[in-house]
């Protein structure tokens, strides 16, 4: 998709959804980590319900890196896939005390060292617990909407954040996560897109071919 098409495409949307929303609930790095990693093949309303709890139960990193992990399994049981994400938050928490000083990192590189963080999670940690842009946090709506739009042509979300950040100039790299997200549940659903609805319609190349 050429250069000129893609701006107009941002710039519809963001003027669409123009208050950036946050889905998952936390109020520092660690907690950012842990509800993002607990997000995974989850609702963000079903992880603001089990952290409501666990934000209060484990309040430091030592308190993870301590945790029984069958006591945790139970805590985190309803986001699903808990053996795993029990595991990598302990880990996690671990990792963070041995190699980072007891701080999560606030670099790219030392979260993608911590266990069950790919850069989606990275990225996320990052912009919301660091105020840092690194990248664009692919996730199942970023991933749906930038292959149904003509953003990328590729499924792995690695290669797919590639093609935006090539392509989506980095001022916008913060925002184009949750208008891509906002667009993907509001109109351009997996199942249904409402296309007869949609701001850019006239930009998107499932109309253009229809
Ligand atoms: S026109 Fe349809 S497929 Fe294209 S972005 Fe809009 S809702 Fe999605």
């Amino acid at each position: 998709m050429n250069h000129s098409k893609v701006l107009k495409i941002i710039q519809v949307l963001e003027k669409e959804y123009k208050t950036p929303v946050i889905f998952l609930e936390f109020s520092n790095p660690l907690e950012t980590l842990v509800a993002t990693i607990l997000s995974a093949q989850c609702t963000d309303a079903r992880v603001n319900i089990v952290t409501k709890d666990l934000f209060r139960k484990y309040r430091t990193v030592r308190d993870y890196a301590k945790a029984d992990i069958k006591e945790f399994e139970r805590d985190i049981h309803s986001t699903g896939f808990y053996h795993n994400k029990a595991k990598n938050i302990i880990n996690a928490a671990k990792m963070i005390i041995s190699d980072f000083g007891g701080k999560v990192p606030d670099t790219m590189d030392g979260l993608l060292h911590l266990p069950g963080v790919a850069r989606k999670t990275a990225n996320i940690v990052l912009s919301h617990g660091f105020g840092k842009i690194d990248g664009i946090a692919v996730d199942t709506h970023v991933s749906r909407l930038s292959q149904r739009i003509g953003l990328s042509e590729n499924k792995d979300p690695d290669k797919i954040e590639r093609d935006l950040m090539l392509s989506i100039p980095k001022e916008h790299w913060y925002k184009i996560n949750y208008i891509l997200i906002m667009h993907g549940r509001k109109i351009c659903n997996a199942r249904k897109p409402k296309c007869e609805e949609c701001v850019i319609r006239e930009l998107c190349p499932r109309i253009g071919v229809k």
